[in-house]
């Protein structure tokens, strides 16, 4: 209650941005992921790795926009290329070159794209994912996993029963991490189903990354059922040039993209075998549609080009994979100096705190107790200047240096000396 009552007192502008768009939104915003009580910061600018609130606090950017910040705020390379888009006119309703390009940028670094489509959303991508997976199969039934997140209504946290009213594709469901259950549960419903869909590290639950021999359990029961293996590589796709599937070196069938691709533009993309992106090829009589207006919008197009192919290559993306890893480790090292009940986990740039001894290696129900820490943890982080997701999970961006690493490390040092977190 006290760090609440220090949070609001501290931000007046923020809560009179939120009392009055309450107003007129259903809990004052537009994205279930930034809604917080008492109500949630307002940030006015970004520069690099910092941000501004409405109050004029500054932060280092932890957040990184939940992954789609991975360049940073306005990178210089990024605004020259919206800048030029934008001159020449915004929208043209018709193709330009950029979005073949960005196509072939994509093909190329992905073992498992071939061929790929763009939307304005990764929750779009796996829609149209599942969509092309249903009409190349015939089937109708998607296996999804507990704790997964894909997206808008596809969202499956673990113990809360999933709405069949919310989703608009018959679902069944298997246990995380659980390569025997779910290789089971693929082979049961057999010719039901036409798709499984995974993230090779699951983000929204925490950072889970998933073991090797779970995807490739995946792997096998799909090529041996015809189900088509769907990797949402929405997150995961910035651990290395080709994605986390090149990582892990196992090749699903379709893999989704979204987030940072487009140099922080809005952007989704799903891409696969040339089989099955066939469905949707208009050449072809019966083609699946597949269309949005914004699909290629002139803007997320320049600037995926000019950030998949002028930015993020494979040195950078090691660069960024290593740096994260190192975080992960001195962190964890400061948590366990103290003894106490908190460590991360994570693969590369992308790392989660969880309060409760480790190893968690599956998405779990957090204990009432085990919320009110992750609350704290976020006030306090706040207040020692570090922006985070309210959740905790950092997506580090490419300008956060190790001089903000440390004192991301000394920030958590402080909150387990001062907080003691046992559970
Ligand atoms: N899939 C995963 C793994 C995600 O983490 C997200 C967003 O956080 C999505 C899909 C949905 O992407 P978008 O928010 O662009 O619709």
């Amino acid at each position: 209650v006290e760090a609440r009552e220090a949070y609001s007192a501290a931000r007046p502008r923020s809560a009179a941005i939120h009392a009055r768009a309450r107003e007129v939104m259903p809990g004052g915003n537009t994205r279930t992921v930034l809604f917080y009580t008492p109500f949630p910061t307002a940030m006015v600018r970004g520069e690099g790795a910092r941000v501004w609130d409405a109050d004029g606090r500054d932060y280092v950017d932890f957040c990184g926009e939940y992954t789609a910040g991975l360049f940073g705020h306005s990178e210089h390379r990024i605004l020259d290329a919206v800048k030029a888009a934008m001159d020449h006119g915004v929208n043209l309703a018709a193709v330009g070159e950029n979005e073949g390009k960005l196509a072939a940028l994509i093909c190329a670094r992905f073992p498992s794209v071939e061929q790929v489509r763009f939307t304005n959303s990764g929750t779009e991508a796996n829609i149209m994912a599942l969509a092309g997976a249903r009409g190349f199969t015939g089937r109708t039934e998607v296996l999804a996993f507990r704790g997964g997140y894909h997206g808008g209504v596809f969202t499956f946290p673990v113990g809360v029963p999933t709405s069949p009213v919310n989703l608009p594709i018959p679902m069944r469901f298997a246990d995380y991490n659980d390569a025997e259950g779910a290789a089971r549960a693929i082979r049961e419903a057999g010719d039901a189903l036409a798709a499984v869909i995974v993230e090779p590290m699951q983000g929204s639950a925490g950072c889970i990354p998933a073991t090797r021999e779970f995807l490739i359990a995946l792997r096998e029961a799909c090529t041996e059922t015809g189900a088509v293996l769907v990797f949402d590589e929405v997150m995961t796709s910035r651990h290395g040039f080709g994605g986390l599937q090149q990582r892990m070196g196992v090749t699903p069938d379709m893999t989704t993209f979204g987030k940072y691709m487009a140099g922080g533009m809005s952007f989704g993309a799903f891409g696969g075998r040339r089989d099955i992106m066939a469905m949707f090829d208009g050449h072809r009589a019966g083609a699946m549609p597949h269309a949005g207006t914004f699909n290629n919008n002139v803007l997320s197009m320049a600037a995926g080009c000019v950030a998949l192919g002028e930015i993020f290559d494979e040195a950078a993306a090691e660069a960024l994979f290593a740096r994260g890893e190192a975080l992960k480790a001195s962190v964890n090292a400061a948590c366990a100096r103290h003894g106490v009940a908190v460590h991360f986990t994570g693969t590369g740039s992308m790392l989660s705190p969880h309060f409760r001894p480790g190893p968690v290696t599956a998405p779990y129900k957090a204990s009432v107790a085990e919320e009110q820490m992750r609350e704290l943890f976020f006030f306090d982080m706040l207040a020692a200047g570090i922006y985070l997701a309210r959740r905790g999970m950092v997506a580090l961006m490419l300008p956060v240096t190790d001089a903000d690493c440390a004192r991301f490390v000394a920030a958590v040092e402080e909150f387990c000396a001062a907080r003691k977190p046992v559970l």
